[in-house]
């Protein structure tokens, strides 16, 4: 056997042995996990910085704060939401009186959660707070691309957790490729849409059922007559946020030629204000990942005309918070998710046609709406499909822990935070109880 036979099995045996079925071994990890969390923010911190000069303010937020928030919301509700759901009594009128019926969640097992890079510590450790909430033991795979992040997390997990029912597998491919080819009960991958078909692939064989949270082209659409300052001000905040590598964060703009060209200029002002003249400089601004992606989006620099920015750095891995007008549907930019400070803007006549060219695209993670009208609002919402919708802020849906976050069609399938997050790990078992009288 392999270590990493070895890993599973006992994962495997501690699920059996029932230990991490009741409430308050659920209840202590988790809490257990705040400790975590509480402890090492400074560490934290440091090793984001190391991996992606994550600026502090927004590593606190993002994958300390909020992490802590997801287990503080779980810890709460968690007994109400594990209740068995009665079915009503007028169901079950075919049967002996004193019949009952309902729904009870049952954990699934052992569960491998796979992370991506850009929030290597939310994504990875989010999903475990479902999985642990749910009463299972997990397998953890932090990316290898983010090697500071990892090795942390490697090191902290079996410090705080049930090491019989957590663990750390650190590594890239031929490392999830083995972990791949184990049974487990659950798979949930974040990342992008080529290797989750490879995770979907695997798991077909074992039937395995998976959540995948991907990404895609989030987009934009800009009404006329909208406060630009506002818009532009909080464009500029939620795209160039960990220099663009968010999956929710907006992809492209959508407007009609003359908003378009006053949103130039109210971009153009909201980048300055926050990251000053020369971004380069600013403690607020982070960098890409790597060489390959800092590649793959210098290459999507020469699409439409800069705007501003354009300004790359590969020594430092910089690229400078960019807009490109004048961009053309089919041009390189618009050929795949960005994932990098880079915002095309795409005029369109009217809404009618930014539905249309929405619908003629992949479905996205998620569509952003600034639009003080509420019939275009019902439109958006209600002609489009995307895995959540924002009107006014981006990015801000997924910080509501009772709203479901995951993707539709090419941008995923499944769903996590709060409550979601229990019935993405557990199976919803029916039970039927009739008297013998
Ligand atoms: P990545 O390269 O870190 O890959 C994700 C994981 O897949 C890693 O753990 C990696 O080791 C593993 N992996 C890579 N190649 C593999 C292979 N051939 N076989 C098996 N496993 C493999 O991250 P990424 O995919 O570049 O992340 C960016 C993508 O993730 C974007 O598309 C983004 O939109 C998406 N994303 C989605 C969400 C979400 O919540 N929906 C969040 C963040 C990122």
């Amino acid at each position: 056997m392999n270590d990493i036979d070895v890993v599973v099995d006992r994962l495997r045996a501690t699920f059996r042995s029932g230990r991490t079925k009741p409430l308050v071994w659920r209840r202590t990890q988790l809490t257990k996990l705040r400790d975590l969390f509480t402890e090492n923010r400074e560490a934290i911190a440091d090793a984001l910085h190391a991996d992606l000069r994550k600026p502090r303010p927004e590593a606190y937020a993002v994958e300390v704060d909020f992490p802590i928030k997801e287990i503080d919301h779980t810890l709460e509700h968690l007994e109400q939401w594990l209740a068995p759901e009665p079915v009503a009594s007028s169901a079950l009128a075919h049967l002996p009186a004193g019949s009952t019926a309902g729904t009870q969640y049952e954990p699934l097992g052992t569960v491998l959660v796979i992370a991506p890079w850009n929030y290597p510590v939310q994504l990875l450790l989010v999903p475990l707070v479902g999985a642990l909430a749910a009463g299972n033991t997990a397998v953890l795979k932090p990316s290898e691309l983010t090697p500071a992040s990892s090795a942390l997390i490697a090191a902290l997990i079996p410090r705080y957790l049930d090491s019989d029912a957590v663990t750390v597998i650190e590594g890239g491919v031929p490392e999830t490729t083995a972990l791949l080819a184990q049974r487990f009960d659950h798979i949930f991958y974040t990342g992008n849409s080529t290797v989750g078909r490879i995770v979907m692939r695997a798991a077909a064989e074992h039937l395995t059922p998976v959540t995948l949270e991907l990404g895609g082209k989030s987009p934009v659409f800009v009404d006329r007559d909208v406060d630009l300052a506002v818009v532009a001000g909080r464009l500029a905040e939620t795209k160039f946020r960990n220099a663009g590598q968010t999956c929710v964060a907006p992809d492209y703009v959508l407007t009609d030629p003359v908003t378009a060209r006053a949103l130039e200029v109210a971009l153009a002002e909201a980048v300055e204000d926050r990251y000053g003249r020369d971004p380069q400089c600013s403690d607020g601004y982070g960098r890409i990942v790597n060489e390959r992606h800092f590649d793959r989006v210098s290459a999507l620099l020469g699409s439409g005309r800069v705007v501003f920015g354009g300004r790359s750095d590969r020594a430092d891995r910089y690229i400078a918070p960019t807009v490109l007008a004048d961009v053309k549907p089919d041009d390189p930019v618009m050929r795949e998710e960005i994932f990098g400070p880079v915002l095309p803007i795409l005029a369109v006549a009217d809404l009618d046609e930014a539905i249309a060219f929405i619908n003629d695209h992949d479905k996205p993670l998620a569509l952003y709406g600034f639009t003080e009208n509420e019939a275009t609002r019902r439109r958006l919402a209600e002609e489009t499909s995307s895995g959540g919708i924002g009107f006014g802020l981006p990015i801000a849906h997924l910080r509501i822990p009772e709203l479901p976050f995951g993707g539709v069609g090419e941008s995923g399938m499944g769903a996590y935070h709060g409550r979601n997050s229990i019935a993405a790990f557990s199976h919803r078992k029916a039970r039927l109880d009739v008297p013998l009288r």
